[in-house]
């Protein structure tokens, strides 16, 4: 029997109704053996999520101001869905050692981490599953770190030998004590670090979408979703927006070639998103998988003659631009032309200093710098390897009369990197969806 580590976000452990969703889930594939949780999530539009009530709690206390109303919400959410499942659980208990520990000198990530330990403890009494509780296996360092090599370790040991088990996300601890958690959304990464522990057949991601979308639907009208991608796909995906997944979630399970699916609670029928190295034999990949982008960014233009002439001209800008930890986005380099795409937030706080410096290291003919741009990706492995698609796509953008700042793509073939203006964004991104749709 294959063996799935299958996580549920915050909106599909909202409300008790979602846990009986979820219980069906879990109950039609055996295989479902190993659930990790996050926190309960938003249950409407403007509904307040148990972290963000935590986090609030933890914020007052530590200010020294009444936190029991944020509490009291708190302890609402659970005794709700504890009532609607008909469950007797210990919460008065849980709740009054959450308000002691609140009370003296609170540590942010303990008190953070109480939605997903209780939401946890309560789902796996529900399904009669084995409540594993990740402080004793996700492990950080002393900096508070994630250590992933020593986690899958400990998590391996600790899940392999259970039949069935529900495991808390978002936390850990570090090894002297002391509860860290992870990013925001960090469930993600410790479902992929189960996942990769007990060398899972698949990792499934369920959320409130049916998997990833070919474009933003905020600017595209019901674009399609994609079935297959790769992980170098979604990367660029994440990177440039799309927030399906935690980015750094992709690893532990890429490592090993584990697929993630990534699927519906609401629609469980959906087949969501594969996100996989290889295509399962017979499954036809679409060229190009969609088109994201991403607004405020600034494009440096420098020039000089016969700067390539091997004087390290490019290394000289590069090294500046290190020396101030200013990361960029894009080096492109012409003949005797370095163009950087630099986050326009990041620039802003040295412009000044940063063009002093290059005037005086590299004496440029010609120093110029864009503002307000958006920079496109049109991701695809396989589309970009022949120029059809790019012809597509930018005969689409020359139709739409659309200024084209910067064009960019690698040997990699990942994706086409164009730069507009940002107030044509939306109206590129459409036009650039259309050449794709048809195809998808
Ligand atoms: N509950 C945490 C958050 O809201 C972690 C997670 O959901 O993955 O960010």
């Amino acid at each position: 029997m294959r063996t799935v580590v299958a996580k549920f976000g915050g909106t599909s452990l909202a409300d008790a109704g979602q846990f009986m969703k979820l219980r069906r889930i879990v109950e039609e594939d055996p295989g479902r053996r190993i659930i990790v949780v996050s926190a309960p999530g938003k249950r409407f539009e403007g509904d307040e999520k148990v972290t963000d009530l935590l986090l609030q709690c933890y914020g007052q206390a530590a200010a020294g101001e009444s936190f029991e109303g944020a509490l009291a919400k708190v302890d609402g959410r659970f005794r709700d869905i504890l009532d609607g499942l008909g469950l007797d659980f210990p919460l008065s208990e849980e709740m009054a050692k959450l308000r002691e520990h609140l009370a003296a000198q609170p540590s942010r990530d303990y008190v953070v981490s109480r939605g997903e330990y209780l939401n946890a403890r309560i789902l796996a009494a529900w399904l009669g599953f084995t409540f594993v509780d990740p402080e004793w296996c996700v492990c950080f360092d002393a900096d508070g770190r994630l250590d992933a090599a020593l986690s899958r370790r400990m998590m391996g040991a600790a899940l392999r030998p259970l039949e069935n088990a529900v495991i808390a996300g978002f936390y850990g601890a570090k090894a002297e004590g002391g509860i860290c958690t992870l990013p925001r959304g960090g469930s993600d990464v410790t479902g992929s670090l189960a996942a990769s522990a007990i060398g899972a057949d698949l990792y499934e991601n369920w959320t409130d979408v049916s998997g990833l979308l070919a474009a933003d639907p905020r600017i595209v009208p019901e674009p399609k979703t994609v079935r297959y991608v790769s992980y170098r796909e979604l990367r660029t995906l994440s990177y440039m927006g799309a927030s399906v997944l935690h980015t750094d979630a992709v690893l532990p399970v890429s490592d090993l070639d584990i697929p993630i699916n990534i699927r519906n609670t609401d629609r469980p029928r959906d087949g969501g998103t594969t996100i996989v190295r290889k295509l399962p034999n017979g499954e036809t990949k679409y060229p190009i998988i969609g088109v994201a982008g991403r607004a405020g960014m600034s494009v440096i233009q420098v020039e000089k003659l016969m700067a390539s002439d091997g004087s390290g001209f490019t290394a000289v800008m590069l090294d500046i631009l290190k020396r101030r930890q200013l990361p960029f986005e894009q080096c492109l380099t012409g003949i005797d032309t370095v163009t950087l795409v630099i986050r326009s937030d990041l620039l802003d706080a040295c412009k000044e200093e940063l063009f002093d410096e290059i005037r005086r290291e590299l004496s440029p003919d010609y120093l110029g710098l864009t503002e307000h741009l958006s920079m496109i990706a049109v991701i695809g492995e396989k589309g970009t390897e022949t120029c059809d698609a790019n012809v597509r796509v930018l005969q689409a953008l020359m139709q739409a009369g659309m200024p084209i700042n910067t064009i960019n793509q690698g040997a990699g073939k990942l994706n086409l990197l164009i730069g507009v203006p940002e107030e044509k964004y939306e109206e590129a991104v459409r036009a650039i969806y259309a050449t794709i749709d048809e195809a998808l």
